[in-house]
């Protein structure tokens, strides 16, 4: 029931780097973080991965597990429309729940294998990962997607979903309306209402591409001219020249603390300060911008911001899933700007903040006392252990343990 942990180096990231500490756990909780000597008088299972840093478990925050097949059919696209384009017809074409599957579980083991404790996953097929994802043994924030296509009944198949998972403590359910270019303004507010009543959270893909500003503008824009004329019968959006998408959002009322927003990387300086204003939850995936040939978001900003999260995004829009290299990308996109302790800051946002994206921030995202144990240690290779982090591409993790139990221990 009671184990220790003995690291060299523990980043908390409340009390920042302590050196020669160590951890007591008892069940699936820290109960004590204490110099090396004082807990390891205690007759407790020891846990020694001494030349290591011991941080908490990362959390990518946004993820499509679902659709890594989708990388081998794609082909070269210019721009977020084209890309669009080539899902929406290869999505057409698909029936094969066996190939969604195998999907999801090859995201999974890389997702697990470079230190990821907590996903954030997106799933539109309608619970068809659960018992995958429950097998795996991660911690995930669940959004059920929706877009019109699945919109008939979405209250009534999320509540079915709900019951499948309400005995499961390491899955808790939320909604995901997929963007506003790709639901009617009116299931927005079936989106709104369902979640107030049921207390979910909400999540959305929003200000990704400079296509989706136009758009809710009322400019000339190609989801009108190109994207919608693939569907049966395009959304019924409002709106107006004054909007942004974050605007359009507050005025359907969505804006609070509930919901959490995917992308962000085309913003006014109003939409700043409506995010500031509301402390809204943010996860960037930087990759999968640059990936669609948008441009990145305002890294200084959100760097700076306390709640910004990092994800990958689905594999359709990334290399791969590695959760490190995402990291990486965004410390060597970020180093120019001049930001203090910009190592730790990347930690902090693939941490507690991809926890507080997640509404998990009073259980996960930190190493505290009465905290869950979502816990990872990286050899130290380098000078600086940070270092040993955030460049060895998760290659060097020697212990991995989810809400308290060992998941890998070299
Ligand atoms: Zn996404």
């Amino acid at each position: 029931m009671y184990k220790i942990i003995n690291s060299k180096y523990i980043w908390c990231p409340t009390n920042g780097i302590l050196k020669d500490y160590s951890i007591l756990i008892r069940s699936n909780k820290i109960q004590k973080i204490d110099h090396y000597e004082n807990l390891n008088k205690l007759k407790y299972k020891k846990i020694n991965i001494k030349n290591s840093i011991l941080i908490p478990g990362l959390v990518n925050s946004h993820i499509h597990l679902e659709l890594n097949w989708v990388k081998k059919r794609l082909k070269y696209s210019s721009d977020f429309i084209d890309w669009l384009s080539q899902i929406i017809d290869l999505k057409k074409g698909l029936s094969k729940n066996q190939l969604i599957k195998k999907s999801i579980k090859e995201a999974i083991t890389e997702c697990a294998n470079c230190g990821v404790t907590t996903i954030g996953e997106i799933s539109s097929y309608n619970g068809l990962d659960i018992s995958i994802i429950k097998k795996s043994g991660l911690r995930c924030s669940y959004f059920y997607e929706i877009a019109n296509s699945n919109s008939l009944s979405f209250e009534k198949n999320i509540l079915k979903i709900g019951k499948k998972v309400s005995n499961n403590k390491m899955i808790n359910l939320k909604v995901f309306p997929h963007s506003i270019y790709s639901l009617d303004t009116s299931i927005w507010r079936r989106c709104k209402k369902f979640s107030t009543k049921n207390n979910m959270g909400l999540g959305t893909h929003l200000s990704e591409s400079l296509e989706e500003i136009k758009f809710i503008k009322g400019k000339k824009n190609k989801f009108d001219n190109i994207i919608f004329n693939k569907l049966k019968k395009p959304p019924r959006v409002k709106r107006k020249s004054t909007f942004t998408p974050l605007k359009y959002l507050e005025d359907l009322g969505i804006i609070n603390e509930n919901i959490t927003l995917i992308h962000m990387n085309n913003l006014s300086p109003e939409d700043k300060n409506i995010i500031k204003k509301n402390q809204l939850k943010v996860v960037l995936c930087p990759r999968s911008n640059l990936f669609l040939n948008e441009k990145l978001p305002d890294l200084k900003f959100f760097l700076d911001y306390h709640s910004t999260g990092l994800g990958t995004d689905g594999l359709s829009s990334n290399n791969d899933l590695n959760f490190v290299n995402e990291m990486s990308f965004l410390y060597l996109n970020s180093k120019k700007l001049n930001i203090e302790n910009l190592k730790e800051k990347i930690l902090s946002i693939s941490t507690i903040g991809g926890a507080k994206c997640l509404g998990l921030d009073k259980k996960i995202g930190s190493i505290e006392e009465n905290k869950i144990a979502d816990l990872i240690a990286f050899e130290i290779k380098d000078q600086d252990p940070f270092d040993s982090i955030i460049f060895r591409e998760g290659k060097n993790i020697r212990l991995k343990m989810i809400d308290g139990k060992i998941k890998k221990f070299q």
